[in-house]
């Protein structure tokens, strides 16, 4: 039993139901956010929250909720579910209305939803490395906001995993952007290098953390353009989201990356990262 929160009312989530002429159903017409929850605090919240608002403001979608009432019921959806680890997903739709119609209505009360799902693979020195295969980014222009219009990605991730590719990364005009479900990261004579956040590409949260890591340990992290070649010819790649933390990737369109094992630089961030997850433990 998984206990889900919608419009105001904790509910079993095999009792929730929504109208089927919800926007977000209907026209993708919504946001969300993935949470880690470990040992049931969650990680980098303020993070997220920020983001959310951010995409909130890019649709115009207007919630009677505050920022703290959000963020308790998160914990509460974290507390009522017994997994000590958690994903927590939360996604806001402009709501449902009477009519199908792309124009929406002012009026129209946002659909808030939050779940909770097993994170069973917390981040880990042990963590398998990936392989990858590399596409044409198709996306519209708008990838940084965080919107459930995810049939891009949805497409991309069937196609890699049908060709037995663990992610999909993506670049537009011969510049790598992300992954379909990821960040990117290249390491080079032990720089540190990743698309920019101009680059049509999700500001993901962890990418900012490691970003922090790499300047706390002293290495520099240039986020600039790279291209296919740079990709290729790197010494590490690096992927990194909030329900995988970061992974390194040992081959790409199976050409192998660097000697094709785990890097070093890529042991310490790591092991860096783990201790700001042991820190976010109360
Ligand atoms: N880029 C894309 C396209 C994603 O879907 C994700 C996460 O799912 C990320 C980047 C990483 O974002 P975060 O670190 O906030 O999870």
């Amino acid at each position: 039993m998984s206990i889900c929160y919608l419009n105001g009312n904790f509910v079993e989530l095999s009792k929730a139901s929504i109208s089927p002429l919800d926007r977000g159903f209907l026209f993708g017409d919504s946001v969300y956010e993935v949470f880690a929850a470990y040992e049931k605090n969650l990680f980098r919240l303020d993070d997220h929250m920020e983001r959310l608002k951010k995409n909130l403001e890019s649709l115009s979608i207007n919630i009677a909720l505050k920022n703290s009432e959000i963020k308790s019921i998160l914990q509460k959806v974290c507390e009522k579910n017994p997994e000590e680890n958690q994903i927590i997903y939360l996604q806001i739709s402009r709501g449902a209305e009477a009519i199908r119609n792309h124009i929406p209505i002012k009026e129209t009360q946002p659909t808030i939803f939050i779940c909770s799902f097993e994170l069973k693979n917390v981040p880990s020195e042990k963590n398998d490395p990936i392989t990858a295969v590399l596409n044409p980014d198709i996306r519209w222009k708008k990838s940084s906001i965080k919107s459930n219009s995810l049939l891009a990605n949805v497409l991309y991730k069937m196609h890699a995993n049908d060709e037995g590719y663990d992610e999909l990364l993506m670049s537009d005009d011969g510049f790598l952007t992300e992954g379909a479900v990821s960040n990117l990261f290249c390491v080079k004579e032990n720089k540190v290098f990743t698309p920019p956040l101009e680059s049509n590409i999700l500001p993901g949260v962890t990418r900012k953390v490691i970003i922090e890591i790499i300047k706390d340990i002293n290495l520099s992290c240039e986020e600039v353009k790279i291209d296919e070649e740079f990709l290729f010819n790197s010494d590490e790649v690096w992927i990194t989201n909030t329900t995988k933390g970061i992974l390194p990737v040992i081959e790409v369109n199976n050409k192998k990356i660097g000697n094709g094992a785990k890097g070093e630089i890529y042991r310490l961030v790591m092991k860096a990262f783990l201790r700001k997850i042991e820190d976010c433990i109360i």
